[in-house]
């Protein structure tokens, strides 16, 4: 995508053009006083790269002069819903599957973390950053305020009780005793639900629009989040069963239910592929495959458990945008079905045929009496496997 590579190069071009700006990261550590002129006021304005819906524009992200609601402290990074930081360590446990993206709960450990620093200048009242590290992470707060924002008016996520939480910049990465550091080039962005933590990882050379900066990979993390609250109740035993297939189910889930609601916050159908084109050919709303073509053709998706997650995400999507009833509406449905779902999950996760007809029949019970026809006919399409299909014509003969 030409126009989103060139928001790119004109960044690195801004930073690497401006001499006198481009004091280095650690440099901007030590001569914080140097690089800045004066403190910003409240609430702190400033003119970074952000995500841009506005009509006409040509590229998804642009340079923008924003004001952040919730930024107390940005010498440090530090406000009301998170806190950057960095310097942190992040050792693999184990090697990831293949096809994954992230890294599973449990299977690697994050030391440290460390208040951040930011290089900025102050002009005209606005607060300009003074390196690529600095924009990156004004750019993630910004993103991160607008998610929970998001959540607020619109899903009735209260912040207060959701919590502040720790947005890691750029975590150094370590292979652990089983871990190969070739399976964790592959990993882009994490939720944690032991630490509570996001994580972001500096961004390749093969990526465009770095992985930090990129407001549909940062709402797909907070999906994961909300996933932990109303379905975990952030309990991280939630997540462990013994038994392999079940285990996949359950991760299927929990990424379908992230990409559904990060399309939900973005309406973009394919905000992943700004940053990898690669990694995120697979997860482009609808995708090409049912339940059913994962099981006779095996090879026609190669994300493992992400595969029929998209499945998933793809059987709510149709129901919200190409069925007509809202992207908001529907993910209100599926959070209220979620805590029932986390019941049946408990009792029968260690039961090798676990599936996703478990969710999709709370969804279908939570639904409005005049919308079940269309979840059901959307289920019916998607999850075209006898076990899955069996189940949602049982619970839509009963409710529809
Ligand atoms: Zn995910």
């Amino acid at each position: 995508m030409p126009l989103h590579i060139s928001v790119i190069f004109m960044v690195l071009r801004f930073f690497s053009q401006n001499a006198l700006l481009s004091c280095g990261f650690l440099f901007c550590i030590l001569m914080t006083a140097q690089c800045r002129q004066d403190h910003a006021g409240q609430p702190v304005r400033a003119r970074i790269v952000v995500f841009s819906d506005e009509e006409g524009s040509n590229t998804q992200y642009q340079w923008k002069e924003v004001v952040f609601n919730t930024l107390t402290d940005p010498d440090t990074m530090n406000g009301l819903y998170a806190q950057v930081v960095g310097n942190a360590e992040f050792r693999l446990e184990e090697s990831q599957e293949e096809g994954s993206t992230e890294a599973a709960p449990g299977s690697y450990k994050l030391k440290g973390g460390d208040a951040v620093q930011l290089a900025y200048k102050m002009q005209d009242g606005v607060l300009h950053p003074l390196d690529y590290h600095s924009m990156l992470m004004l750019s993630m707060y910004y993103h991160y305020e607008k998610i929970v924002e998001f959540w607020r008016d619109h899903l009735g996520l209260d912040p207060d009780v959701f919590g502040k939480r720790r947005l890691v910049y750029a975590p150094k990465i370590a292979a652990g005793n089983k871990g190969e550091i070739s399976g964790t080039l592959k990993l882009n962005a994490a939720f944690d639900p032991v630490s509570q933590n996001f994580l972001f990882f500096k961004t390749s050379p093969r990526e465009g629009l770095p992985i930090a900066m990129n407001l549909a990979i940062l709402a797909h993390e907070f999906g994961h989040s909300v996933f932990d609250v109303f379905a975990a109740r952030k309990e991280v035993p939630f997540y462990e069963t013994s038994d392999s297939r079940a285990d996949k189910q359950i991760r299927g889930i929990n990424e379908g239910f992230a990409d559904f609601v990060s399309w939900v916050m973005t309406m973009l159908e394919d905000g992943y592929g700004v940053t990898h084109a690669g990694i995120a050919a697979e997860r482009i709303l609808p995708v090409s495959w049912t339940s059913r073509d994962l099981i006779l053709y095996p090879k026609i998706c190669k994300g493992s458990f992400y595969c029929k997650g998209s499945v998933l995400a793809s059987a709510l999507y149709e129901v919200a945008k190409i069925r007509g009833k809202g992207a908001v509406p529907v993910a209100k449905v599926v959070l209220q079905a979620l805590p029932v779902f986390a019941e049946d999950w408990a009792s029968h996760k260690e039961n090798s045929d676990f599936d996703y007809f478990w969710l999709l029949q709370r969804i279908v019970e939570k639904a409005e009496p005049g919308d079940r026809a269309d979840y059901c006919e959307s289920f019916r399409k998607w999850f075209d496997d006898s076990v899955n299909t069996d189940k949602v014509n049982e619970v839509c003969a009963v409710k529809s």
